[in-house]
């Protein structure tokens, strides 16, 4: 399911693709979402990616501390493995946020109905994935 600036890249039934256009234009700027259910940890799950920017997040115009505040993030993710990071998503306008939600409803009603489907899930499984309850 495909909606305005927002668009199903993929579909493989366990797992939905989708492209959300960022307002701004920026194609890197752009938020790629994954809906998929995870048949070895029973859950679903939602996976985000997005390009993150080291400059806007600092917010600074001086180049050399740009740099600096760079090579302290990388010794961070690379010692510590983890970096503390945000960017922002602009929509255009509420439509774009209603049918954001929208597309993101009827991959999980897909996905719903893949489960119900899904012969080898056994039935426990099945009520785990749809009622969330172990
Ligand atoms: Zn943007």
């Amino acid at each position: 399911m495909s909606n305005y600036r927002i668009m199903e890249t993929n579909n493989f039934g366990d797992a939905i693709f989708y492209r959300a256009a960022c307002h701004c234009t920026d194609e890197k700027c752009d938020l790629h979402l994954e809906l998929e259910i995870d048949n070895e940890l029973h859950m679903i799950l939602m996976n985000i990616y997005k390009d993150l920017w080291f400059e806007e997040y600092w917010g600074t115009n001086n180049w050399f501390e740009e740099k600096w505040k760079r090579i302290k993030g990388a010794l961070r993710l690379l010692f510590v493995g983890r970096l503390k990071i945000s960017d922002t998503f602009i929509f255009g306008d509420v439509t774009q946020i209603r049918n954001f939600l929208d597309v993101l409803h009827g991959g999980m009603e897909q996905l719903e109905k893949n489960i119900k489907n899904d012969d080898k899930l056994l039935p426990q499984l099945k009520k785990e994935l749809l009622t969330g309850r172990r």
